[in-house]
């Protein structure tokens, strides 16, 4: 974790001093943060301080006794909702927290800290997007924070020094990656449109990822449930000349099976809703509440969403994208399919639940909707093959293992339908994508997890932004080190902590939980428990890993620690792929063959089952690109976008403390404050600091040299000498010492 749990990493030890020999805060009346007891932080003055109690009044003017842990110094006025939370003097929890609040509460929702831009997400339409805008951004005539200025600023890069950018959004479930990806491809869209015609389509296939990768989750009614980076190209004149879209690891698990109150894919129910009664016809469609599939959760819509209109908008960014409408039809069957698989259903027909599927209107309808043989596929839903000596026998399921040959269906199905529509759109926006090393890749990704129950999914989340943390700790450091060695001052290494060690836990050969998964994944008696026996037999060593109880293990994040249940590791890895199902999908008449990629049929057919994609497990497979991922964007220059959602209601005007704290922990604002702070995270120009504090000097101390202008003041402020040094542009200062000096200026 970034310092310890209880958060009180940025306090440095000179301000604490400060206020354990609180004279000074007393004597000034000097503001304070202080924690209360619902877990708030309040403003105070200090009264009085015995031993480690501190009297604090707050600003109701209760009197209260708090520990001097529960005690931060607070910041002169001038520093109230400042732009960039680096300007911040006294850089601690509540501090930050503050400022943020001030801006919010402003419908100031982008911040910056350092290099990175924060967006809270308003929850509400807020008037700073448009033409307008954007074109002020892109005249320079604004300059406040900005996901436009984020996307300008990578742009004038890439032009200017011909290298490829990306744009790295993270964030929690809801906390507006996908509109801040969004609102950045617009801003691109506007600024390098013109020649070739594709700028339109990229925003557009939006619409369509959105369809098929995006459900209403228990925290985000648009929850993106794959990750994706889409590298926009453009031509030696700066404009658009193709793009090309990656998505990550689809939840596919939630095509057949959802939690109370979630939903599904939006497609199915847009499609029920807004198909024309005659493809309705020609589908068997019926409404979603038909659906097994759909109907398990209790929530068929959104409030105020309309999903017939979405169906709508859907079939437009089909044409735009250039799928001809055969496909498009083929494509809705195979949804069809999908959902009618749902309510196909098996009867137990011995004592040892061996089953037959019910021949109804449900497999008749898969088996048209399919292309296939309806017996054929009766066959294969509740019947296995095994090889006995030369001869091959078919053994019945039971209503289990029928029940997951036929969800497995479901979801290969619709696994590759997605990965088809993905190659559709690529193909679509390949358009005339040159190589022209000028390009900028927007990385839109789920970020850190930590829940009550870490399966499989979450491990392989945090993974991701191990890595991505990674990245971003050593680009961080390499900027902060530019920029004093850049304006000729002393730069003495800072202390920065890397999370190497997690990574190393989690991918080193041949003992890291990635091998040991494969490992166990590969031998057919293992179990989820002998796969944490050995994780905690081989791993003990590592600082980031704590062995559990039964079948659980601890790994220290550098966002937190997270519990992992290994339940369902080894099957979700494996993630089999039935030999019977391949065979019946090449027996499909061309609906469903000639839309995908032979590849997934045309695996060697051996023994009964092998995983997805050339065998490959899912881990590794997942490990691998995020292996390219990462060399993509080591060439690139990196602009970091962390999304923070204000309140788990998703409403607008609610700012809770302790959930934005959790988040400026877990993606590293907290980090970067800390970078900053062992260094000097004041900075003013000769000039700012002149004009603030200069009023005082002589007129002969006044030099045409702004650096001897700056030298001079800080020498009547009687500044310490450690507490700050003086580049050829900017002084750097010390925690903390703008309130000296702002202190002092007071005082004379
Ligand atoms: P997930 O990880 O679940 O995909 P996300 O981080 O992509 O979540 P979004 O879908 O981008 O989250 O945002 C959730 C909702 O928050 C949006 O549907 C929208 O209502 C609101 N929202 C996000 N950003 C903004 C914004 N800049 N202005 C107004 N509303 C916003
Ligand atoms: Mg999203």
């Amino acid at each position: 974790a970034i310092g310890d749990q209880s958060g009180r990493v940025i306090i440095t030890s000179e301000t604490k001093d400060k206020a354990n020999n609180s004279d000074h805060f007393i004597k000034n009346k000097l503001h304070v943060w202080c924690r209360v007891t619902n877990g708030q932080w309040d403003l105070g003055y200090i009264q009085s301080i015995s031993g480690d109690v501190v009297c604090v009044m707050l600003s109701n003017t209760d009197v209260i006794k708090v520990s001097m842990e529960e005690i931060f110094p607070a910041n002169p006025n001038i520093f109230e909702g400042v732009e960039d939370l680096i300007q911040i003097s006294y850089l601690n929890e509540p501090s930050l927290l503050y400022n943020l609040r001030v801006r919010f509460s402003k419908d100031l929702i982008y911040s910056k800290a350092g290099p990175v831009l924060i967006a809270v997400n308003p929850f509400k339409s807020v008037q700073i997007y448009g033409n307008q805008i954007l074109s002020a951004y892109q005249k320079k005539a604004l300059d406040s924070p900005h996901v436009y200025a984020v996307a300008d600023a990578a742009y004038d890069e890439m032009m200017r020094e011909e290298k490829n950018q990306s744009i790295i959004i993270s964030g929690e479930s809801g906390a507006g990656k996908t509109e801040t990806a969004k609102y950045a491809i617009q801003y691109l869209e506007a600024l390098g449109g013109g020649s070739f015609g594709v700028e339109n389509e990229i925003l557009k296939t939006n619409c369509i990822l959105e369809a098929f990768g995006n459900a209403k989750t228990s925290r985000n009614d648009n929850s993106s449930r794959f990750g994706k980076l889409m590298e926009i190209h453009f031509s030696a004149k700066g404009k658009i000349c193709g793009a090309k879209l990656e998505t990550f690891l689809l939840e596919k698990s939630r095509v057949v099976q959802l939690s109370n109150g979630e939903r599904s894919y939006h497609i199915f129910y847009e499609l029920c809703a807004g198909a024309s009664p005659i493809l309705k016809e020609r589908l068997r469609l019926k409404a979603a509440s038909e659906y097994n599939y759909l109907n398990q959760s209790n929530c068929l819509t959104i409030d105020r969403i309309d999903d017939a209109y979405k169906f709508n908008k859907l079939m437009e960014a089909f044409n735009i994208v250039h799928i001809p409408p055969e496909y498009q039809e083929r494509a809705f069957s195979l949804l069809a399919a999908v959902l009618w698989l749902g309510n196909v259903s098996f009867e137990v027909i011995d004592n040892e639940n061996h089953v037959e599927v019910v021949a109804d209107e449900a497999v008749t309808n898969v088996a048209m909707l399919m292309g296939c043989n309806s017996e054929d596929l009766m066959v294969v839903l509740s019947t296995c093959k095994l090889q006995a000596g030369r001869d091959c026998i078919a053994k019945r399921l039971t209503l289990r293992q029928a029940t997951d040959m036929r969800d497995s269906l479901a979801k290969i199905i619709y696994a590759s339908l997605f990965n088809w529509l993905v190659e559709q759109i690529n193909t679509s926006l390949e358009v005339g994508r040159l190589r022209t090393g000028r390009a900028i890749s927007i990385l839109d990704i789920y970020g850190f997890e930590s829940f009550k129950n870490n399966s499989f999914e979450q491990f392989c989340i945090n993974y991701a932004n191990e890595r991505l943390q990674q990245h971003f700790n050593r680009h961080l450091f390499k900027l902060e080190q530019e920029e004093y060695e850049g304006d000729g001052i002393d730069w003495t290494k800072v202390e920065f902590k890397d999370n190497q060690e997690c990574l190393n836990l989690i991918e080193k050969k041949p003992i890291g939980v990635v091998s040991l998964l494969d490992e166990e994944s590969n031998f057919p008696k293992a179990t989820d428990t002998t796969f944490a026996n050995k994780l905690k037999q081989h791993l003990k060593t590592n600082s980031c890993f704590k062995g559990e109880r039964g079948r659980g293990f601890r790994v220290s994040h550098y966002a937190g620690e997270v519990l992992y249940d290994t339940n369902g590791f080894l099957e979700k890895n494996r993630d089999p792929l039935h030999v019977d199902l391949i065979q019946l999908l090449s027996s499909c008449k061309c609906q469903l063959l000639n839309l995908f990629p032979t590849k997934m049929c045309h695996k060697s057919l051996n023994p009964t089952t092998f995983s997805d994609s050339m065998n490959q497990s899912v881990i590794r497979k997942f490990k691998g690109q995020l292996f390219k991922l990462m060399s993509k964007l080591e060439d690139t220059t990196p602009h970091f976008i962390r999304c923070i959602k204000p309140n788990l209601k998703q409403l607008p005007g609610i700012y809770e403390e302790n959930h934005v704290l959790q988040q400026l922990r877990c993606c590293g604002v907290l980090e970067i404050v800390r970078i900053s702070k062992s260094g000097y995270p004041t900075r003013m120009t000769h000039q700012e600091l002149a004009v603030r504090f200069g009023f005082l000097l002589l007129d002969t101390e006044i030099s045409q040299d702004p650096l001897s202008t700056s030298n001079a003041i800080l020498k009547q402020y009687n500044l310490s000498h450690e507490m700050y040094q003086v580049g050829y542009t900017k002084i750097y200062l010390r925690t903390g010492q703008i309130g000296v000096l702002e202190e002092r200026r007071k005082i004379v």
